[in-house]
């Protein structure tokens, strides 16, 4: 029998809608070059499939480490950064104790939260979207809160919180995650107090430097937390496909990561000048692959509008203060004119 704290649960939804133009869920919008391709697809040939992958994927590991600037011994892996989130909201403190979120934020927090049945302390961000620390001092001294998510460049909003916050929220022994999903386009990092604290923990993916297909997340802590946190981890998390295309695009693909990143990140401003322009439009700056705005009509009429005329982007005002929000995420220039254009006509 199912347990009834099912009821409470929503099944996650992600964007589904079918668009040519699709810039909803910050993807690079670049795929692999042929010569990489070709690559990979000479090592997949060489792989069998009928044999389970390396449980510990030490190679990819290595690879990662080295490309990240850590050692192996201070990473592990999951099945994107979801499953890392996941096992944090299980290891860290009771169930009975708390997780803080400032919100509006990346969801999956909340979520995985929620599976467990964690009580939360979800903190609305002040008006320039930084952590609210009068207010979050309080709640997390009465709630018993162990445990703290941040986004970092939080998705949605995309800015970075101030450190010295998140710092002063960690002194009241709380355990800190820092997401940094969007760490290649704003070079801001907690990677160092990772590698040195046993309260602090930085979170990594390869989905939004061009390999979400793959389902590859990246945690980097001090060696003594990974091997803790290891212990929950399924066998086999990593698919061999995943770990043999991840070697290879990280070992010989770094220019095309390189030059993605540096051509999304010009973009970045570009398309931020060009919604500035847009008569009605408020739009907020971004450190990460993706730009909030704000427009002066209904969200989901200006989302649907957009689709009708095969432009997909996020809606994001059913998160709490994002009122009239949506979320674009960075294409080719191309792309980025189409939806500049389709927006105009829109609004
Ligand atoms: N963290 C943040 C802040 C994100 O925005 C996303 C994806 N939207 C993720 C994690 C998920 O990463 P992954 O694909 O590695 O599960």
């Amino acid at each position: 029998m199912l347990s009834r704290r099912l009821n409470s649960l929503k099944a996650y939804k992600t964007e589904t809608t079918k668009a040519r133009i699709r810039l909803s869920s910050n993807e690079l919008p670049y795929d692999l070059p042929e010569d990489l391709k070709t690559l990979i697809l000479n090592e997949l040939k060489e792989t069998q499939l009928n044999r389970y992958p390396d449980p510990n994927s030490e190679e990819l590991r290595e690879v990662i480490g080295d490309f990240f600037g850590v050692s192996s011994e201070n990473i592990l892996l999951g099945n994107g950064s979801d499953e890392l989130i996941y096992y944090l909201s299980i290891a860290v403190g009771d169930f009975s104790q708390g997780v803080y979120v400032p919100v509006p934020t990346f969801p999956m927090y909340e979520i995985s939260a929620d599976m467990l049945g964690r009580p939360k302390v979800c903190v609305q961000l002040d008006e320039n979207f930084d952590i609210n620390l009068e207010k979050s001092l309080e709640l997390i001294a009465n709630k018993s809160v162990v445990l703290a998510y941040y986004s970092y460049p939080n998705n949605p909003t995309g800015n970075l919180f101030s450190k010295e916050k998140i710092h002063r929220i960690r002194e009241e022994g709380v355990f800190t995650v820092v997401d940094e999903a969007y760490y290649s386009y704003s070079g801001e990092s907690f990677k160092d107090e990772a590698l040195k604290r046993e309260d602090t923990v930085v979170l990594r993916t390869l989905s939004k430097i061009g390999l979400a297909g793959l389902r590859v997340g990246i945690l980097i802590g001090k060696e003594s937390v990974v091997s803790e946190l290891n212990k929950l981890r399924l066998p086999f998390n990593v698919t061999s496909p995943s770990q043999i295309i991840a070697k290879v695009v990280l070992s010989s693909g770094r220019d095309f990561i390189e030059e993605s990143v540096k051509k999304v990140t010009s973009e970045r401003e570009r398309v931020l000048k060009e919604l500035k322009g847009i008569k009605g439009v408020e739009v907020f700056p971004s450190r990460a692959n993706f730009i909030l705005f704000r427009t002066p009509f209904n969200a989901k009429a200006v989302h649907k509008g957009l689709v009708e005329r095969d432009v997909l982007i996020r809606d994001m005002s059913y998160l709490p203060g994002l009122d009239r929000c949506l979320r674009v995420s960075i294409g080719k220039p191309e792309e980025n004119d189409i939806f500049l254009e389709a927006l105009e006509k829109v609004l």
